[in-house]
């Protein structure tokens, strides 16, 4: 399963989710410290494996 990498735009809380795209879009994740939705995605750690050459 892929993890999904989020930051959280209020408090800075940085928290994972492993969970399918499908579950991903139907949950829409929270930030787990103060519940807020204004979280932003990150890179997950598996595509910025594969785009590391250099
Ligand atoms: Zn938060």
């Amino acid at each position: 399963m892929p993890l999904y990498e989020f930051q959280c735009k209020k408090c800075k809380e940085n928290f994972e989710i492993s969970c399918s795209l499908k579950e991903y879009e139907e949950t829409k994740p929270s930030c787990p410290k103060c519940k807020s939705k204004e979280v932003s995605r990150r890179i997950s750690l598996f595509f910025a494996k594969t785009d590391s050459k250099t």
